[in-house]
């Protein structure tokens, strides 16, 4: 699984980072993704699906 986040569309809302804070930490006005989700899948996935403005993307 891969894990990117499409900087330009979030709006930094954080509720990724706090799904998946191995994953994913709010740098400036962004999400950034800090570690790939090697053992949390399936809290990317939640994270992934959660996004309100559908800025991260998944490859498996
Ligand atoms: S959930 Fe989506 S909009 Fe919110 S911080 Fe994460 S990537 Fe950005």
């Amino acid at each position: 699984m891969t894990v990117t986040v499409d900087a330009g569309r979030c709006i930094a809302c954080g509720m990724c980072a706090y799904a998946a804070p191995e994953v994913f930490r709010i740098v400036g006005r962004a999400s950034t993704v800090i570690a790939q989700p090697e053992g949390w899948d399936r809290r990317a996935a939640d994270a992934a699906n959660g996004c309100p403005v559908n800025a991260i993307k998944i490859k498996r």
